[in-house]
């Protein structure tokens, strides 16, 4: 079983300061908390920018203000987000990309959440897949439920993503597949052979389902993105989460991959 690959979502498009005052918004602050989650054992950083009302944004500058920020501080992996509430268009995630990222995520279908309708259509999949592809950006598939598995795997038997696949199983939104341990396996059991994969399961899902992908061999994401609580009543930070992950990893027998373990379990060439 390969090392386990902690990721850190800390602001995501939801939590805001009134929800906790925990959840980074500004550059700065994600910079700072992603620093400290890097020290407590994350090796891939999930990245959501937040204009000055803290509202989800697609500005591509306010992505690049988080990378500078850790220039040289961080060894983690960056992964920038290419979904969200942001709103925005293909041409905007196309920007985004351009940044140099090592990995993005790419949602490969179209699911409900709670309140809206989250559409990606096809030629907007394809067009980020194959953008990511040039670029050499690894994607991280996310995938809502079973559909959007087989259809990232139609990307790969398409030429427009390498094998091996790296998946992140979402459960747990009002919308999606719910987060059971059952649906964990099944959604596991329709993965291309060889794929890696995490679990972003939302709420309190995020401990049990966590604890089941580390002794399923899988991966974790953890953080404020999916679930602002430590237990219930309490409100969690960023690096205490990724605390409980490496320490439950521990107990559990599966030793947390550093960053450029992380890169080598995903196959990432590593930064020039
Ligand atoms: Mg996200």
């Amino acid at each position: 079983m390969d090392k386990l690959i902690i990721t850190i979502a800390p602001t995501g498009s939801m939590p805001k300061k009134g929800h906790t005052p925990h959840v980074p918004v500004t550059p700065e602050e994600i910079a700072q908390c992603a620093l400290r989650c890097q020290d407590a054992g994350a090796s891939i950083l999930h990245i959501h920018a937040r204009d000055a009302q803290q509202n989800p944004s697609d500005d591509p500058r306010f992505f690049q203000e988080v990378a500078d920020r850790l220039a040289g501080r961080c060894r983690m992996i960056l992964q920038a987000s290419t979904g969200g509430r942001a709103g925005s268009g293909l041409e905007s995630k196309i920007k985004r990309l351009a940044m140099g990222w090592e990995m993005a995520s790419l949602t490969t279908g179209s699911v409900n959440f709670p309140d809206s309708a989250y559409v990606n259509e096809p030629a907007l999949v394809a067009a980020l897949a194959r953008e990511m592809l040039r670029l050499g950006i690894k994607p991280e598939m996310e995938c809502f439920d079973l559909s959007m598995i087989n259809n990232a795997a139609l990307l790969a038997q398409e030429g427009l993503a390498r094998d091996p696949l790296h998946f992140n199983l979402v459960m747990g939104l009002k919308g999606a597949i719910p987060a059971t341990i059952e649906n964990l396996v099944h959604m596991r059991s329709c993965l291309p052979p060889g794929s890696t994969w995490s679990v972003a399961a939302m709420g309190p899902h995020q401990l049990s389902l966590g604890v089941h992908a580390i002794l399923m061999g899988g991966h974790v994401r953890v953080g404020l993105e999916d679930n602002i609580y430590y237990r219930k009543g309490e409100l969690a930070s960023n690096e205490r989460l990724v605390e409980r992950m490496v320490r439950l990893a521990h107990e559990l027998g599966r030793p947390v991959a550093g960053p450029d373990e992380a890169r080598a379990i995903l196959g990432l060439a590593g930064r020039p």
